[in-house]
């Protein structure tokens, strides 16, 4: 089956051919970094006009590199959320548009199942379950995904997301927007001499937290004892500590888990790679990470996610709702009112 995926979230905007043998035939992506810049983050207002701009071209440009018409789409998978809810109408509306057109079915995306999955069309030999670290700009969660449409969210971040935490940290410390990829090359040039906190660290709980992080940053910076690339790559110890000790606490309830797996743009992070990769070793676990292009938002992932519910018979009415909050484990407790 071939697959047209909308990916339009956030702040890129993008469209991708994927096929359920696993086949990219294209994917096109737009940023809107530039956009976006002076105001130092994503303005939801500037984003949703900038997915309107670019989303059918995009559309076009990804048929047109797979060499196929509307016609000979089996389905059109697209982002109903989470996310800025005027970014997701727009792709939905899109592929619900473009379905109705070609006779074809919707399937109705949650853009953090397209990152959980994400490592399947990468990976064939990933089968579930496996023990999945999310980490995104919006959110970081262990998860246990037992199947297409079944995870068990073992852990969540009780304040801010990782993707969140570097973001913020590079705006303190001057690097720009976006963070992640800016406070990972300053990291590169430093070292980690800054005592910084290891929030959890070691805690009963299961979960994340990475706001006190972000203030011990300002803290550093303010004093001016230590260098721009000091304190990056010390925040960047300080995080990948905190991942690999909440993921080493989540091993201990997933016995079934035969991977563990990375995704969601700070998986991006050859820190965090390296580090999680060892740990899986060092369990007698394979361990598994997209490509850095399919970490980051892209439409390659909404096409496979939407492969994936498209074989399980998972598809979607042309009625359905954009959801700007939409927890993969709905059944999950909220923890003090954050981060699902
Ligand atoms: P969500 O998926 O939670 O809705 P999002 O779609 O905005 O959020 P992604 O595109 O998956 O998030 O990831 C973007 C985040 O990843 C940003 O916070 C960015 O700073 C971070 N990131 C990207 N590359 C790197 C990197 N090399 N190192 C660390 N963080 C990175
Ligand atoms: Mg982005
Ligand atoms: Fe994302």
């Amino acid at each position: 089956k071939v697959i047209l995926g909308l990916e339009s979230s956030c702040d890129e905007t993008a469209a991708a051919v994927v096929t359920s043998d696993r086949r990219v035939l294209a994917h096109r992506l737009a940023g809107q970094e530039a956009a976006h810049r002076p105001y130092g983050g994503v303005v939801p207002e500037i984003a949703a006009r900038a997915h309107v701009e670019a989303l059918i071209p995009l559309v076009e440009g990804a048929l047109a590199d797979a060499g196929l018409t509307l016609d000979q789409i089996d389905a059109v998978a697209a982002t109903a959320g989470p996310g800025l809810i005027g970014g997701v109408m727009v792709g939905l509306v899109t592929g619900k548009a473009l379905a109705h057109a070609a006779g074809k079915p919707l399937v109705a995306v949650n853009h953090l199942e397209g990152h959980a999955l994400s490592p399947r069309l990468s990976d064939p030999d990933l089968d579930f379950p496996y023990l999945l670290l999310l980490v995104s700009g919006g959110h970081c969660q262990l998860l246990l995904v037992e199947g297409v449409a079944r995870y068990r969210r073992l852990a969540t971040t009780i304040d801010d997301a990782a993707g969140e935490a570097f973001d913020k940290s590079a705006k303190v410390l001057g690097l720009g927007f976006p963070g992640g990829p800016a406070v990972e090359r300053a990291a590169a040039l430093g070292r980690d001499v800054v005592p910084l906190p290891r929030p959890l660290k070691g805690s009963a709980e299961p979960h994340f937290s990475f706001a006190g992080l972000k203030s011990a940053v300002v803290r550093a910076h303010d004093s001016g004892r230590w260098s721009v690339e000091d304190i990056a790559a010390s925040f960047q110890a300080a995080v990948v500590d905190c991942l690999i000790d909440r993921t080493i606490r989540a091993l201990a309830h997933a016995d079934a888990a035969t991977a563990l797996v990375v995704a969601g743009g700070v998986a991006a992070n050859q820190a965090v790679r390296g580090s999680l990769s060892a740990l899986a070793s060092a369990n007698g676990l394979r361990f598994v990470a997209p490509p850095l292009w399919l970490c980051t938002d892209n439409a390659a992932m909404i096409g496979w996610a939407g492969a994936e519910r498209f074989a399980a018979g998972l598809t979607d009415p042309l009625d359905m709702p954009a959801r700007p909050r939409w927890p993969l484990d709905p059944a999950a407790e909220a923890v003090r009112g954050a981060g699902v």
